[in-house]
């Protein structure tokens, strides 16, 4: 069923769900599980894609399919203009919703390059700069006057910014800013109620490791080893973190960076 179907179906009520949760990257990976869990959950879930309409369209049908209702929209987070644009397109996918109250709002999008200092390059590291920490800054303050009073902000991290990888120098300072991010803006929003607090996954299976973690054992293991937990991470393992977080039982957390790695290098 595409978009417009189920616009068109009236299956866009936020008033018989536990309201709308926006998860930015959400096509695939940690984002798609993230959304999945929430859809469960109970909210009406938006599920923002950058380029792969398909994948986008299964993670929605995948969220109806078990009775819940979502609807997805796409959006550069490249573009310098991210704030504006990104709920520009999300008014047109939502329809009737476009002026309910955003619940839980998860930035979760982000790209990996895959360099140490010295071969880094300029054109690379702004970027993913402008993917991973200024999109969800400009998403977040062109999201204030729609996030619901009582409602939540998620950021994803990553481990990395607590345990050392030289070789991902760059995204370590752009969860870095995410981070320096979430503790002011906590600060910020308390007022109205609403939490701000940000994950770390851990090495995850996902496309973003394809290259260097899919089909080669050896590094799978040197993973794990490190692992309090002794297992490589899934993406429901980082999903149902987010929604713990998203959940009214975590109403009394804010201004933290949860570590959601399994223990790594403890
Ligand atoms: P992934 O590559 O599978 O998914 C990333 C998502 O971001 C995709 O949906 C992609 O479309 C979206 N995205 C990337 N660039 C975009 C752009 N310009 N515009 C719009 N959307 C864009 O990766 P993942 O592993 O699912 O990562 C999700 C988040 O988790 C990222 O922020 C990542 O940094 C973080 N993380 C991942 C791991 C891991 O090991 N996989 C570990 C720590 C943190």
């Amino acid at each position: 069923m595409s978009d417009t179907d189920l616009r068109d179906t009236g299956a866009l009520d936020a008033s018989t769900s536990d309201g709308i949760a926006v998860v930015t990257g959400a096509s695939r990976g940690i984002g798609a599980a993230i959304a999945t869990r929430l859809g469960a959950d109970g909210y009406t879930v938006a599920v923002h894609y950058g380029r792969d309409s398909a994948a986008a369209a299964d993670v929605v049908g995948k969220i109806t399919a078990a009775g819940g209702t979502a609807f997805s929209f796409a959006a550069d987070l490249a573009e310098p203009d991210t704030g504006t644009a990104f709920w520009a397109a999300y008014d047109e996918a939502a329809g009737a919703l476009r002026d309910a109250p955003v619940r839980v709002l998860v930035n979760n999008a982000g790209i990996v390059v895959n360099a140490v200092i010295e071969e880094t390059a300029t054109e690379d590291f702004i970027r993913q700069q402008q993917i991973n920490a200024t999109a969800p800054f400009l998403i977040i303050q062109a999201a204030l006057p729609r996030l619901a009073d009582g409602g939540r902000v998620v950021n994803v991290s990553s481990g990395a910014t607590r345990v050392p990888i030289p070789g991902i120098i760059g995204y370590t300072m752009t969860k870095g800013a995410l981070e320096a991010l979430t503790l002011p803006l906590a600060q910020h929003l308390g007022p109205r109620g609403i939490t701000v607090n940000a994950i770390r996954p851990g090495t995850t299976d996902t496309d973003m490791n394809a290259d260097w973690l899919r089909g080669n054992p050896e590094a799978a293991a040197g993973v794990v080893a490190q692992r309090a937990l002794r297992r490589m991470g899934g993406t429901a393992d980082v999903g149902d973190v987010v929604a713990l977080l998203a959940s009214d039982d975590a109403r009394w957390i804010t201004g933290q960076i949860i570590d959601a790695t399994g223990g790594e290098r403890l």
